[in-house]
């Protein structure tokens, strides 16, 4: 964003004169490049980004009630359950920078999630990015991190200086067994079969607004920003 456009931005909001207010849920696969696509838009927009898995742990680093709460799940390596992560986000849904709205990112996972969520707040659209499974394959499959300070690279799209080790230790790169072709299959069935019924539910409601996310980054922040009202 232009440096005017942002001061133009903060006088706006300075002056207290309404913005629109955007709640949006970004649904996709591993791999489709949601979140680089969610910290855009939240920038942009002047919106938290939220997603569960960090919520959590600054719920817990937070030490609130619902923190210590949601730490004893983590800790015994469970699931957090639904009714705890919901409470979780009115809260922060409370705070004042969610005012302008949020974007909220892996959340809700099922019709349970979003039946609650919808008794919670309105959603003004729900962005489902989608690719072709085998791009997704080969752009997962590809990932490889450090197994000693977990930097992250891709052997094609994001390849370390010296093929197979680390830029920063030299360590050998690893791949993760999640990120092996097979394992990789399997998520992307569990994702498109936990999906599909949510997709029928925001479709049913009018707000699911499907997003080719081939091309580049700047292509695809284009499709999303015509698929949202203007700010
Ligand atoms: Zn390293």
């Amino acid at each position: 964003m232009p440096r005017d456009a942002r001061s133009f931005g903060g006088r706006y909001r300075a002056a207290g004169l309404p913005r629109r207010v955007l709640r949006v849920v970004f649904l996709g696969p591993p791999g489709v490049g949601k979140g680089t696509q969610a910290s855009r838009l939240a920038t942009e927009r002047g919106i938290p980004h939220l997603s569960t898995g960090d919520l959590l742990r600054a719920t817990v680093a937070a030490g609130t009630p619902l923190g210590r709460e949601a730490e004893g799940y983590m800790r015994a390596g469970q699931l957090v359950p639904d009714d705890l992560v919901l409470r979780i986000l009115a809260g922060r849904f409370a705070e004042p920078d969610a005012r302008a709205g949020f974007l909220l990112d892996g959340f809700p996972r099922n019709l349970a999630q979003a039946s609650r969520l919808e008794t919670m707040t309105a959603l003004d659209a729900v962005l489902s990015f989608d690719l072709p499974a085998e791009v997704l394959v080969a752009r997962l499959s590809g990932r490889r991190v450090c197994p000693v300070c977990h930097s992250v690279y891709h052997i094609t799209d994001h390849p370390p200086k010296v093929a197979g080790r680390c830029d920063r230790d030299g360590v050998e790169l690893v791949q993760r067994p999640d990120d092996r072709p097979e394992a990789i299959a399997t998520r992307l069935a569990v994702y498109a079969e936990q999906t599909a019924p949510l997709l029928d539910y925001y479709r049913a409601r009018g707000l699911l607004r499907p997003i080719a996310a081939d091309g580049s980054p700047d292509e695809v922040a284009a499709r999303v920003r015509a698929a949202l009202p203007p700010p």
